[in-house]
């Protein structure tokens, strides 16, 4: 008799479930259930960026630290290339960065609702969670308790997501800088920013701020999730040690052109969302005219309950009709959430969700 294998699989992993999704149906109408953007890079980019890729050879490793993509989401930021870090997606970087330092028995300090896969990444890396959960209708940040539960020392690591996913709200700069001011990193989750409003943009208060660590992706604004673009951002010695827990040649030579391209259109990027800002707030009205309860939100996404409350039933009669969203019912507070399409998908979802009510 062989050991069972399954045996030597550390006790954390073994209690994580893997990230699995119902299988797309053929009929999809409106996907609206991965916060997407609902349009592509534009053709003439992508052509370019193609003709480039083709250009190159693929027999080379890609150039160490991907420097010409780290100039490029650099200047697109507005720092110095030494205070960003490519990755393969922004999550890598978040995982390298929760590795750097919360790994091997550090705490993780979330506020949920929050990305799920942070929890993945928790187990991954070793690290304890714990929780500050958000209060209110609108899912604010217990502000005072996230504070003192960050002055915990070294090996408490908060991690916020700003606008948060699923809930959509943001802390304020004021509120980051007094929690770098009580904890010893402080990192932040940015990956949404783009829809939101200029002042809940972190980048420009790094500068004051040594300890804090913010995330930035191309998967959502700029059209790139498939891929695969992110980068951290923070003083450059940080960034350093981030850029330990990377391996060479993350980012690919497909995602690097593709992504030049796409941060090449960044005023287009920029208009774009800003009518989704337009649209999210008109499909939360129409979702409240409904008898929803929609939480505030500064992203391209709506976290609500149905009226009825029955989220699940909701969910499953969306998605019969071939429109997607994601359904967060199995756990607290059990709200599904919209990401918004194009007008014309937005009307489609808000059309199907009135037959299902
Ligand atoms: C979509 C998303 C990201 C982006 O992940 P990538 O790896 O860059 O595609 C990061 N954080 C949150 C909370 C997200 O929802």
């Amino acid at each position: 008799m062989t050991r069972d294998p399954l045996a030597a699989v550390r006790p954390e992993i073994r209690a994580l479930r893997a990230y699995r999704f119902e299988p797309g149906q053929a009929d999809v109408r409106a996907k609206l259930d991965f916060n997407e953007s609902p349009v592509d890079v534009p053709a003439p980019a992508k052509a370019a960026a193609l003709a480039a890729l083709g250009a190159r050879r693929f027999a080379l490793y890609p150039e160490v630290g991907a420097p010409r993509l780290r100039a490029a989401l650099a200047a697109n930021a507005g720092l110095p290339p030494e205070q960003v870090v490519p990755s393969n997606g922004s999550g890598e970087a978040i995982l390298a960065a929760l590795s750097v330092f919360a790994g091997c028995g550090g705490t993780l300090l979330l506020a949920p609702p929050v990305f799920s896969l942070y929890v993945q990444m928790a187990a991954i890396v070793g690290a304890k969670v714990a929780t500050v959960p958000l209060v209110g209708d609108d899912f604010r940040l217990d502000e005072e308790a996230f504070l003192a539960a960050a002055a915990k020392g070294e090996r408490t690591v908060p991690l916020l997501c700003s606008p948060n996913n699923p809930t959509g709200g943001v802390v304020s700069r004021d509120f980051v800088r007094r929690l770098c001011a009580v904890a010893g990193v402080v990192l932040v989750d940015q990956a949404y920013v783009d829809f939101a409003d200029e002042a809940d943009d972190l980048l420009p208060i790094l500068p004051e701020l040594p300890n804090l660590v913010i995330f930035r992706t191309l998967s959502k604004a700029y059209s790139v999730a498939g891929l695969r673009v992110g980068y951290a951002a923070a003083r450059p010695d940080v960034a350093e040690e981030i850029g330990k827990a990377i391996l060479p040649f993350s980012v690919d030579v497909g995602a690097e052109e593709i992504a030049l391209a796409a941060l090449a259109g960044r005023e287009e990027v920029r208009a774009r969302c800003r009518a989704i800002a337009v649209e999210r707030e008109r499909v939360a009205a129409a979702l409240g005219a409904l008898g929803a309860k929609v939480a505030p939100s500064r992203a391209n996404f709506l976290f609500f309950d149905p009226p009825g409350g029955d989220a699940a039933r909701v969910y499953a009669g969306l998605r019969a009709r071939g429109v997607l969203v994601r359904d967060l019912s199995a756990a607290p507070p059990g709200a599904l959430r919209v990401s918004i399409g194009t007008p014309e998908e937005n009307d489609l979802f808000l059309a199907t969700l009135k037959e299902v009510l």
